[in-house]
């Protein structure tokens, strides 16, 4: 299943739950792997932020935008997402 923004409403909210539920797998940055995301979320961790950056031992997950994603790390931004079920 594609999801697409701009949400219709009750997509946003349902997004962000997905993105904090601890048995799937969060949306993720295309860019999560280049070193930069994690070293980001470590120095992160030490300020509180780690848990909007880092979850599962996985980085780069997305940040709900109420047209899309955004990577609070990189600023990249999606527009859509596929949801595999
Ligand atoms: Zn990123």
């Amino acid at each position: 299943m594609k999801v697409r923004g701009p949400w219709k409403p009750g997509e946003a909210e349902n997004l962000v739950a997905w993105q904090n539920c601890d048995w799937v797998h969060p949306f993720t940055c295309p860019n999560r792997g280049d070193g930069k995301h994690k070293a980001f979320a470590q120095t992160a961790s030490a300020s509180g932020m780690a848990a909007a950056l880092e979850r599962g031992g996985d980085v780069g997950v997305l940040a709900v935008h109420i047209d899309g994603f955004l990577c609070p790390f990189c600023a990249i931004r999606r527009t859509g997402a596929t949801i595999s079920c």
